[in-house]
């Protein structure tokens, strides 16, 4: 049998280094992880095609099977965010190529026939880091996204040579139809790393069991980004405690593993989950940031664990840094306050000011400051059902307005973007689950706190299969981390679903 790692490991190591993996959405980097792709596809024999949007697959006609039968697809991601995990994306491409090359062995030794195609696709660009917009690989192939519409969307991370999405997607379009094109594949599935910490603590709980498998059982988050504007120069403990009473009201939102809720706050030149491993402070002088430094590592040790966060002090700066993007998966958003450097910043501005009331009075927060203009925060907010997402956002709004309105400062919103939850096929996370018992594999029924490709070519049937992630389920980050082991048990559990699927 060909090891998850065979397929897995050259795919990973395209854009690898100690700072992490960069490939991102089209560029020369994913470009060749695709290319890699194409040739892991001929050595399984299949042909490998392209589409419209760059996406490369290969379909798997089994012996005697009508071509035109609707196929069964597994497909995720090759792209990363910058100085991105291994695992996020890669693991779930790999994971299709090693199911059919465990499919095709079953038929050699004689199992029953097959009666369905199965599709492997390696979706471009799923991450929004670099034009600012998620999934466009499939939203373009699913035909939710035109190549006219990429005209309006600028790299965001080259803002003086900003290359349009138009001008990245054009030279790499192929000459095949959409994978997703109607007829032709009627139900995807996506085997992922978690991005949470869940099932990792559910295998520590049991050591003798096999590692556990999520299934997602219900829903598939969906986002709302928002844009704050707020006035220049705006002192940084304002925006501490504006952003600590939000935070109180997004943790007090009633949330568990299947209605997670999360909301992320980023400076406006970043894009949204990444970059934020380090948030700074600008003192008045030295002696103010040797306070605030002191208070910090003092108020700030019971949420450190277990990724620690340091505080450091350059002259008048004090820098706090550390893992930090971390999607949720199944976690209300108390789980992730630990990793995150702005609420440490926050924090610590808040027990400066405690401890001695005026001590934090002109310290600035340059990272949301756009040069002398405005002072800007991006708001992302997930969760996986609808109401939810509406309503608790509206909540932490509200919170925020009422903060603003208190102190008289005006504010002015613009939504970025909207993405709807989507919900799983109950039948499909019933073979998921099945198949987990079958295989003696212990199971946890989740949603997603995070977006996926998996969810947005309509009229699909659609199942989402979660492997555990190390490392407190850190994702979009060097540190990210799954065992080899761990993930072979999701592709055992994938294989039994696809060949049960196959099998009529
Ligand atoms: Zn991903």
């Amino acid at each position: 049998m060909i090891e998850l790692s065979h397929w897995f490991a050259p795919l990973s190591g395209v854009g690898w280094s100690q700072q992490g993996r960069n490939a991102l959405a089209y560029t020369p980097q994913e470009d060749q992880a695709q290319a890699l792709f194409a040739r892991q596809l001929q050595s399984l024999g299949l042909r490998p095609r392209q589409d419209g949007w760059g996406n490369h697959y290969g379909l798997y006609h089994p012996p005697g099977v009508d071509p035109n039968t609707p196929a069964i697809a597994i497909g995720s991601h090759l792209d990363s965010t910058p100085a991105g995990g291994r695992f996020d994306g890669v693991l779930g491409v790999a994971a299709g190529l090693a199911v059919l090359a465990r499919l095709q062995q079953s038929l050699e030794q004689d199992g029953p026939p097959l009666c369905r195609p199965l599709c492997l696709i390696a979706w471009r660009g799923e991450e929004s880091s670099r034009f600012g917009i998620s999934c466009i690989g499939s939203k373009g192939a699913a035909g939710l996204l035109t190549l006219e519409q990429c005209r309006a969307y600028a790299d965001r991370l080259h803002p003086q040579h900003p290359m349009t999405l138009y001008e990245a997607v054009a030279p790499r379009r192929g000459p095949d139809p959409s994978p997703v094109a109607p007829g032709r594949v009627d139900t995807l599935l996506e085997l992922h790393i978690e991005q949470g910490p869940t099932l990792a603590e559910a295998k520590r709980q049991h050591p003798s069991e096999p590692p556990p498998v999520g299934v997602v059982t219900q829903a598939i988050a969906g986002a709302i980004r928002e844009r704050l504007t707020l006035p220049p120069n705006l002192p940084a403990l304002h925006l501490a405690r504006m952003l600590l009473s939000a935070h109180s009201v997004a943790g007090g939102l009633d949330c568990d593993r299947q209605r997670p809720f999360r909301l992320t706050v980023t400076p406006a030149n970043r894009p949204p989950n990444v970059g934020r491993s380090r948030t700074r402070l600008q003192c008045r002088d030295q002696a103010q940031a040797q306070q605030l430094v002191a208070v910090a590592r003092q108020r700030l040790k019971p949420h450190q664990p277990p990724h620690p966060s340091s505080i450091t002090r350059r002259e008048r700066q004090v820098i706090f840094s550390g893992p930090h993007s971390y999607h949720s998966g199944t976690q209300p958003m108390a789980h992730k306050e630990r990793l995150d450097q702005i609420l440490s910043a926050a924090r610590a501005l808040e027990a400066l000011e405690q401890a001695l009331p005026g001590a934090a009075q002109g310290i600035a927060w340059p990272d949301f400051s756009r040069h002398t203009e405005a002072t800007i925060l991006q708001l992302d907010w997930r969760a996986a059902h609808e109401t939810q997402l509406t309503a608790g956002s509206a909540q932490v709004r509200r919170e925020i307005e009422h903060y603003l309105h208190r102190h008289d400062i005006p504010a002015d919103w613009s939504i970025i973007s909207r993405t709807k939850p989507a919900a799983v096929t109950p039948e499909v996370a019933q073979r998921l689950l099945d198949a987990a018992r079958q295989e003696g594999v212990p199971t946890l029924a989740m949603a997603s706190g995070a977006g996926h490709d998996v969810q947005i070519p309509p009229h699909m049937q659609r199942g989402l299969l979660f492997v555990v992630s190390e490392a407190n389920g850190v994702s979009h980050h060097h540190s990210e981390w799954t065992d080899m082991a761990d993930a072979e048990v999701g592709v055992q559990v994938l294989t039994r679903t696809v060949l049960g699927m196959m099998r009529g």
